[in-house]
């Protein structure tokens, strides 16, 4: 695990930042609102007791923001990684303003910024510029950068992001504090106790854990895809952040709907995303290539051997194996793309002549076409499984090389 903060970088940008003038309004809201949480839920708490059905009040608004957030904002405006129904994205430029953290417009404007330029001086919440500046204190000034002009047409274009946009304010307190005061009086908690809870309290919560992302997961974690920017991976992260803490593969593959990548990583976002194409509310779930996922891997991995080498004594035998192993994974690796790649072609072709002549073909030269079509599926499906048992026996003994590397160093 590495942390890095360019300091020198830091020293010749915070001058620069500090020029612009204060938002108040910004600086207002995420002093007051915390502290307002802070006093007045214990208060609450002691003149109320705690109930469940509090926690459950909490609990729930709390997750409908955040993932308002990550499944609405970031993986579906931002980044445009899936489709989906009007009523869906509808609720999330709705209800998603109740998180409080800005319009549509606004923050996937100022998101692609920060994939483009991460970083940078030109990064909106550079992790460059110090913790906690990417955190939260880039909201108490100024942007520099002429955001109005940048705004993207894709979403300039839709009546309900430019309605959600004009009238923020309004629509982010009825949803974020009238809306909980409302369930608070029908739920036995009184309208206060909803705004402070599903209100107040809430939106301190949810705000703090999606700055997370951008300073924590831009400090501790691994980079198993990439060491070109700051951003890292971590399970904890993902698991406070509703799966979005695998932020060094999300800069790497910004277009795949998933973090987490693994069935075993936590990434509810991409668990609604998925549950959400299966009712039919969304569609065309974009995907990295597993070759291209690999290869991004592979690359550091050897980067890291490379690095080992180079520094400790090793045995040449150590060079050597690594060099011919690289060799037989790339090999392996481009035969199976090529095989993928073949055999969806010949689907596509396949499926594009049975659906042109199949009415006017006999029965017999129908079932020909068909068994003809699966016995050449079968003998390439067949092909794949060899190549795929040569790349894990190469990859196998790549990382156990790894492994008899690090013990010798
Ligand atoms: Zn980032
Ligand atoms: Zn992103």
């Amino acid at each position: 695990m590495q942390t890095q903060t360019p300091k020198s970088e830091s020293q010749d940008l915070a001058p620069k930042a500090q020029k612009m003038p204060l938002i108040w309004h910004n600086i207002l809201f995420m002093t007051l609102v915390p502290l307002v949480a802070v006093i007045f839920t214990p208060l609450y708490l002691m003149n109320h007791g705690l109930t469940w059905g509090m926690v459950a009040f909490l609990a729930i608004t709390y997750t409908i923001s955040n993932m308002m957030i990550t499944t609405g904002y970031h993986r579906y405006f931002s980044h445009r990684t899936y489709s989906v129904h009007p009523v869906i994205e509808w609720l999330y430029i709705f209800v998603g303003a109740g998180s409080f953290q800005g319009s549509v417009l606004a923050w996937s404007t100022d998101h692609r910024r920060h994939h483009l330029e991460v970083d940078s001086h030109d990064d909106p919440y550079s992790r460059s510029k110090g913790f906690w500046y990417a955190h939260f204190w880039w909201l108490f000034r100024e942007d520099a950068h002429p955001k109005a002009k940048a705004f993207p047409k894709d979403l300039t274009k839709s009546k309900a992001i430019m309605f959600q946009h004009n009238y923020y304010p309004l629509v982010a307190t009825f949803v974020g504090f009238v809306i909980p005061g409302l369930i608070g009086l029908a739920c036995g908690f009184g309208f206060w106790g909803g705004v402070l809870i599903g209100g107040f309290l809430r939106i301190t919560l949810s705000q703090h854990s999606t700055f997370l992302i951008n300073s924590a997961a831009h400090t501790w974690g691994t980079r198993p895809y990439t060491d070109t920017n700051t951003a890292r991976d971590s399970f904890i992260l993902a698991f406070l952040t509703f799966g979005e803490g695998y932020h060094n593969f999300h800069h790497f593959f910004q277009a795949d709907y998933r973090n987490g990548i693994r069935w075993y990583q936590w990434d509810p976002t991409k668990w609604t995303i998925e549950a959400m194409a299966s009712l039919g509310l969304a569609s065309k779930l974009k995907k990295a290539r597993r070759e291209e996922i690999f290869k991004a891997r592979f690359a550091m991995e050897e980067k890291h051997v490379l690095e080992q080498l180079a520094r400790g004594q090793h045995a040449p035998s150590f060079a050597e194996r690594a060099a011919a192993l690289k060799v037989r994974i790339n090999e392996t690796q481009t035969k199976l793309r090529h095989l993928h790649d073949d055999y969806l072609l010949a689907k596509k072709n396949f499926k594009a002549e049975w659906a042109e002549k199949r009415k006017q073909m006999s029965h017999d030269v129908r079932e020909a076409m068909r068994a003809q079509f699966a016995k050449a599926k079968q003998s390439r499906k067949a092909e794949i499984r060899v190549v795929s048992i040569e790349f894990k026996s190469a990859y196998s003994q790549w990382r156990s090389l790894r492994k008899d590397i690090r013990r010798a160093a």
